[in-house]
């Protein structure tokens, strides 16, 4: 029997695990999360009901298979319940990461540490209600600052601006190191803020950077065709709280106040210079403080380094071989002995951090699969320990694993309480509450009852 583990159950996991088990290989799913889902659970908007709902069906389709075990509630790598040489002990055929991007692309600003200062997949995984984020001080202020342009910005001050239910905001401003056309966000999903936004002010900056953005070969009056339409229609005052742009600014320096929290934000500002077809930010020395209690990084991500994988300075380290690259770029490579890890495959985001929205991770996944599988027809047969005799050996060590029945019991007792609450969703936000939840579902033999 060749066994396939599979560390990680966000959507890579999931369609990676999908594709391996349907070619009738029995696979074994470890996630250091209680729930699956990985982003698609704890990132994507929570307001996105109907297409969280979607994932969480295809990913229970998958978790439905014979062939499937999960064991939830396990992080992987080093200083985890389990170490990767333990994963390679009991056996597996091949192994398969897809741990997502969970490392933090730090900047290394002074001040970096001052309260009040996030990262956005941190700030995300809070107001998803991700254990232990989900607990954690995330306040916010009233003059945010949100680093970075793309839809991981939007899908924060969409937050910010409109859903937070402690809400404090009056302003949000989103840093941008190059210039308004850049962004790098959806139409459609900036239209979710569209209403926020301060015409006149966003006029102002326009007028600050045009002629830097002019000296890269770009007419700043094309902005209202290309980027921002609402600039083309009739004038409105922007609904409250106000979302501001800062463009051709880089951080440089956070100031904390006496209380330890951010009070105020160096910015540098940048010139916009044409590069490769495109433009790059050049730093200045001209900088300006601005007034911020809040601070959000949305620059992307990194792969986590202490997985335990050979890590370069893109993130794990691929076969380099250019004879089959197609093949390559999901072959784990030890730089130390110059020779691919045999069985082990990296998927996803844990592949290409930050990389695409859920069907990129999906077909990066399948990719990643389908050479699994052709790496299988010609693998030994091993004796890969069951997922019974996982179970007991992990079952020694302490926390408390969650399979996939625990997980149906988690289901109807996260049922019961948006029932109770006239929600349409209910999670949980935090392990051992989780925990007692599955108990009690269990102890109650599954029954769903209105108590
Ligand atoms: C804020 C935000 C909003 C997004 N919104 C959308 C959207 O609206 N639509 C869309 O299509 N896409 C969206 N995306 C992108 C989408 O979430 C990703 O494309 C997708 O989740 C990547 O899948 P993945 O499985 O590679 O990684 P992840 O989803 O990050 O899954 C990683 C999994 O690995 C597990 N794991 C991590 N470390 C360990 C470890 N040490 N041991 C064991 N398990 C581990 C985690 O528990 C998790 O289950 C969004 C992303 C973000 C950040």
């Amino acid at each position: 029997m060749k066994t396939v583990f599979v560390v990680g159950a966000g959507p890579a996991g999931f369609y990676a695990a999908q594709k391996i088990a349907r070619a009738s290989y029995p696979v074994v799913l470890f996630n250091r999360d209680i729930k699956p889902g990985g982003l698609a659970e704890y990132g994507i908007y929570p307001m996105k009901d109907k297409m969280k709902s979607g994932l969480r069906k295809q990913f229970g389709k998958v978790l439905d298979l014979p062939n499937v075990s999960y064991f939830g509630h396990l992080a992987v790598g080093a200083g985890r319940l389990l170490q990767i040489e333990e994963l390679r002990q009991w056996n597996p055929a091949a192994l398969v990461f897809a741990v997502g991007a969970q490392g933090t692309k730090k900047l290394g600003l002074p001040g970096e540490e001052a309260r009040g200062v996030y990262s956005a997949k941190d700030f995300v995984y809070h107001y998803n209600q991700l254990p232990p984020f989900a607990t954690q001080d995330f306040s916010t202020g009233k003059r945010v600052a949100i680093i970075g342009m793309g839809n991981v910005m939007v899908d924060i001050a969409r937050w910010l601006l409109q859903d937070a239910p402690d809400r404090r905001s009056e302003e949000v401003t989103v840093i941008a190191r190059r210039g308004p056309f850049e962004v790098k966000f959806d139409e459609k999903e900036f239209d979710h803020i569209e209403a926020h936004l301060d015409l006149r002010a966003l006029q102002d900056e326009l007028l600050r950077v045009k002629d830097r953005v002019a000296a890269a070969g770009q007419d700043i009056t094309r902005v209202p065709e290309t980027v921002f339409p609402l600039l083309a229609q009739p004038f409105r005052e922007a609904a409250f709280p106000r979302l501001r742009f800062r463009f051709l600014s880089s951080p440089v320096e956070i100031h904390p106040g006496a209380d330890g929290r951010i009070a105020r934000l160096t910015v540098c500002e940048n010139l916009l210079v044409a590069k490769n077809g495109g433009t790059a930010a050049k730093a200045t020395d001209q900088a300006t403080a601005l007034d911020f209690d809040t601070l959000i990084f949305a620059i992307g991500d990194v792969a986590d380094p202490t997985i335990g994988l050979p890590y370069g300075k893109d993130g794990y380290q691929t076969n380099p071989d250019t004879a089959d690259p197609e093949r390559a770029a999901y072959e784990v490579f030890d730089p130390q002995n110059g020779q691919v890890i045999p069985g082990n495959f990296v998927v996803g985001w844990a592949r290409k951090a930050s990389e695409g929205l859920v069907g990129m991770a999906r077909l990066d996944a399948e990719k990643g699969a389908a050479h699994v599988l052709s790496y299988l027809e010609s693998a030994a047969e091993k004796a890969a320990a069951t997922p019974g005799e996982i179970q007991d050996l992990l079952a020694r060590r302490g926390p408390e694993l969650v399979t996939k029945q625990d997980l149906s019991c988690l289901g109807r007792a996260e049922e019961l309480q948006a029932r109770e609450r006239g929600l349409n969703n209910f999670k949980f936000s935090d392990d051992p509450t989780m925990l007692a939840a599955i108990e009690e579902q269990k102890n109650r033999g599954g029954q769903l009852s209105a108590a």
